[in-house]
């Protein structure tokens, strides 16, 4: 195992982004992997603002700010991962891409000691594993949003996991990122979207329904249970396609209703309305 672990992010979006600037934040040597320029040039630009985030409310002093971005190589050639000791992917939730990435990260990385880590919120790991010849170095590490705040991580190993790869992504997460570790099964889902995606899910057939609106539902769970944000609010941060992917996935596994998708999430995701990251969600994001 190297002194410090030097990570691959691949995928620079609302997770990628948040996981390269903890990483160097810690400073650990950072790339990050997005296909298309402009995709990749969006994620600096997320970082960046998340730096001058933490630079107005004091946390980072502007010359630590500027040297946590120099840390972070963006690039669109993933066969720069060759030297990396420890690749943790944050594409888009869907299996099939990240089955293709699995077997290509196998390929590009060198070191067979050497780990491929996933930040599924819900696809069993042990189908990213298999994609590869190394099941044994693949873990989950499921990170919360936004990841510079927040300081959960599921721990997620397979079946297949070895105990040292466990121990490795742990030390990682706890030790250098200063995470808090919670270890779950690999069941879709893991732990707290299995009890987060069916609530969310409830609350959007509420809406379809006319029992109340979008405004009375979030402040309800605001006011009323003390959560920091309604279950709407919090889909839209989450976004829409997130969310219907990961219910998806949950569905696939278990075959429960409470777990499907309900039809308003679908036409939103249809429509393009996934949330924040589109202006528009339940609510409008246009004006922020
Ligand atoms: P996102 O849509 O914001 O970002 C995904 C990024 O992956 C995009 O920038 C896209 O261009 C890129 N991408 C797609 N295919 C790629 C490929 N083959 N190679 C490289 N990049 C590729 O999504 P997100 O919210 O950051 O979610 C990423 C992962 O993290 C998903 O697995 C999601 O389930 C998980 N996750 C999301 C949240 C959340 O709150 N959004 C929380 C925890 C975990």
């Amino acid at each position: 195992m190297p002194d410090l672990e030097r990570i691959g992010v691949v995928g620079c979006g609302l997770m990628g982004s948040g996981i390269a600037e903890v990483a160097a934040r810690n400073g650990l040597d950072v790339i990050v992997h997005e296909p298309e320029q402009p995709a990749l040039d969006a994620g600096r630009e997320r970082v960046r603002s998340s730096l001058d985030r933490a630079v107005a409310r004091g946390k980072l002093s502007q010359a630590d700010a500027d040297s946590v971005l120099a840390r972070i190589r963006f690039s669109t050639d993933l066969d720069l991962f060759a030297d990396r000791t420890f690749v943790i992917e944050a594409i888009v939730e869907n299996e099939a891409a990240k089955v293709e990435l699995f077997g290509r990260l196998d390929k590009v990385v060198e070191s067979t000691d050497a780990i491929l880590a996933s930040n599924t919120s819900s696809i069993p790991i042990m189908k990213v594993a298999m994609a590869t010849p190394r099941p044994d170095h693949v873990v989950g590490v499921h990170f919360f949003n936004p990841v510079p705040v927040l300081p959960l991580v599921e721990l997620v190993p397979s079946l297949l996991t070895s105990d040292a790869t466990e121990q490795r992504a742990r030390t990682l997460v706890v030790e250098t990122l200063g995470k808090s570790v919670i270890r779950s099964q690999d069941r879709a889902g893991f732990i707290v979207n299995s009890l987060l995606v069916p609530y969310i899910l409830a609350a959007i057939r509420m809406l379809d329904s006319g029992f109340a609106s979008a405004e009375d539902i979030d402040t309800g769970m605001v006011l009323g249970c003390a959560h920091p944000m309604g279950p709407l609010h919090l889909a839209d941060l989450i976004g829409l396609d997130t969310i219907k992917a990961i219910a998806e996935a949950m569905y696939d596994e278990f075959k429960e209703p409470l777990y499907s998708p309900a039809p308003f999430l679908l036409r939103m995701v249809d429509a393009g309305l996934l949330g924040r990251k589109t202006g528009r969600g339940f609510f409008d994001y246009a004006e922020r």
